[in-house]
């Protein structure tokens, strides 16, 4: 199996000063060696990001474009994060999904280049509440995760962040049934043994250092992605919730 794994997502939020703070308390933090640790930091920090976390914290970007370089304004590439230090980047998150209107098909694309280009990604799928509530969970998230896994050779490169749009920002968090039935979903795709073993599916949305205990030590949660509360101390908490 894999390690543990916390990933925090600080979105569009910080500035050098907060982000100096933080990296000061991680790394003077007694975190857990069996935890995989990885902070997604906006594009215009991840330098700054890498520079001040100590190398037992990976950075992560939070999107990439689909292709190495080029007249796309704005974008940027694995090869640009690579060349930062940067080896991981958070693909799919449901802002890109729903506020930057990013398709399955292109999201699989992107997964597709990052790993061809040698990034680690956290791939993130999961339903709105209207599609929760009209009953097209399944049909949503299998849609997701078929674009995702038709992109991936090697999953042991590959985090799937299973974040329920209606669990993001929330406080409320996705129970251990529906983890299990986005599991479920998954194991569609992927449901071969030596690909479950170096599969990991984490949990997203308004995980907090009170709720990460009990969290971590449900079937099915091999990790979590935070938004919130990565931003917090209580990220610590977050990657020691497995004891
Ligand atoms: P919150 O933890 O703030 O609910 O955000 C979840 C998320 O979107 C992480 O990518």
């Amino acid at each position: 199996g894999r390690k543990f794994f916390v990933g925090g997502n600080w979105k569009m939020n910080g500035d050098k000063k907060s982000i100096e703070e933080l990296a000061n308390t991680l790394n003077n933090a007694k975190l857990n060696p069996d935890t995989e640790v990885v902070c997604g930091a906006p594009s215009i920090y991840l330098d700054y990001a890498r520079s001040k976390l100590n190398p037992n914290i990976d950075v992560a970007a939070q999107t990439c474009y689909k292709v190495a370089k080029g007249a796309f304004t704005g974008e940027i590439s694995p090869a640009m994060i690579k060349d930062c230090g940067v080896k991981w980047v958070i693909l799919g998150h449901s802002e890109r999904r729903h506020v930057f209107g990013e398709s399955d098909e292109l999201i699989g694309q992107k997964v597709a280049h990052a790993l061809e280009n040698g990034l680690g990604v956290i791939a993130c799928f999961g339903e709105k509440l209207d599609e929760r509530e009209a009953g097209i969970t399944e049909k949503v998230v299998f849609a997701q995760t078929k674009f995702i896994a038709d992109n991936v050779k090697d999953w042991s490169k590959v985090v799937l962040a299973y974040e329920p749009v209606w669990a993001i920002g929330t406080g409320k968090t996705a129970s251990p049934q529906q983890v299990e039935t986005s599991r479920l979903t998954l194991n569609k795709h992927v449901s071969f043994t030596s690909v479950t073993q170096s599969l990991s599916a984490v949990l997203s949305g308004s995980v907090t250092g009170g709720t990460c205990k009990e969290l971590a030590s449900q079937k099915d949660v091999d990790g979590f992605l935070v938004g919130g509360a990565s931003l917090k101390p209580e990220f610590i908490d977050i990657i020691n919730a497995k004891a």
